[in-house]
């Protein structure tokens, strides 16, 4: 068949994922107009994320403000903070969809606003709650992830996913028309495609964006299996809302308004009896997401 994807394309799948519910398409059409500078330099081996004294802010108000983190390879970090306190803007730019106004964000230790940008979104997966789906069949809206993936490498990616099972029940299985005007999935089925897209990738880096909206459970159970088959390995970077998720992350990043408040790991942060011990009590007060006390 016709070829219908180009290595820019493919990259900005996840920027396309990234931007879907503020702007649509806009950002990815004068992205692609943007000329990619010859002589950037392709993303160092090592590709450990890092911000370095970072201030940005997207009009005159500065969201974040002097933030330095250092995201090691392999681990697990999460960012947690009430709504607004820049979690969404650190994904945003450490995978340079914006240059700060002042500090560094680097990968191996380079500043990424010298590298390459196709390839550095080439070393990241993200995994969003509003997935974008292209006007395409199931199967290409996998492929994305790998333009070079046979049939059988998106089968495995789905099937990894927890995504085969309904996908073969589609009217024309992998070949149904999703997107607009094309079959309508539900948003854990969306989701769990873009897992196999990521899966398909394959990337060192896994952004994640939990969901804010609660799927019913067996989707959610589908999901979080999904997910823990992707980041198996990987460094992963993720947003979390519910923080029943991230009990076991290596480090827990607490973020109020644009600035690092607390930082450890869930333990130690209920312990330190701040925000982050706040945040957790509420959510055991205002939800039945039974986390049962063990003591007694
Ligand atoms: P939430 O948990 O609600 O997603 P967040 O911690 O991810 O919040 P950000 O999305 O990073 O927060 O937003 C930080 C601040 O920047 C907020 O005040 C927000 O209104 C503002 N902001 C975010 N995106 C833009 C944008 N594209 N243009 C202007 N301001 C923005």
């Amino acid at each position: 068949g016709t070829r219908i994807f180009d290595p820019m394309t493919t990259a900005l799948v996840s920027y396309a994922e990234f931007r879907y519910h503020e702007q649509a398409g806009e950002r990815i059409v004068d992205l692609l107009k943007e000329p990619i500078m010859p002589g950037e330099q392709e993303p160092p081996n090592n590709s450990k994320l890092e911000l370095h004294q970072v201030t940005f802010g997207y009009l005159e108000k500065a969201v974040l403000k002097d933030v330095s983190i250092s995201f090691e390879n392999d681990a697990f970090t999460a960012l947690v903070g009430p709504s607004g306190s820049g979690k969404s803007t650190i994904l945003r730019l450490l995978a340079r969809f914006y240059d700060p106004n002042e500090g560094t964000v680097r990968m191996g230790g380079e500043d990424i606003s010298k590298m390459d940008p196709e390839a550095l979104l080439r070393k990241v997966s993200m995994v969003f709650q509003d997935v974008y789906l292209f006007q395409d069949t199931i199967a290409n809206n996998i492929r994305f992830g790998n333009i070079d993936a046979s049939q059988q490498m998106i089968e495995d990616a789905a099937k990894q996913a927890c995504c085969h099972e309904f996908i073969i029940k589609l009217p024309n299985g992998y070949d149904t028309l999703v997107g607009e005007g094309g079959s309508t999935l539900s948003g854990g089925e969306k989701q769990r495609i873009s897992i196999a897209r990521a899966m398909l990738k394959d990337a060192p880096i896994v952004m994640l964006d939990e969901a804010t909206a609660s799927l019913d459970p067996e989707n959610e159970e589908e999901i979080q299996k999904a997910i823990n088959r992707l980041i198996r390995g990987k460094t992963v970077i993720a947003i979390a809302h519910r923080l029943k998720t991230i009990q076991k992350a290596n480090r827990i990043i607490v973020l109020n308004e644009g600035q690092i408040v607390e930082q450890g790991r869930h333990g130690e942060l209920l312990a330190l009896g701040g925000l982050y011990a706040r945040m957790w009590s509420l959510q055991q007060e205002t939800s039945g997401w039974g986390i049962s006390s063990k003591q007694g």
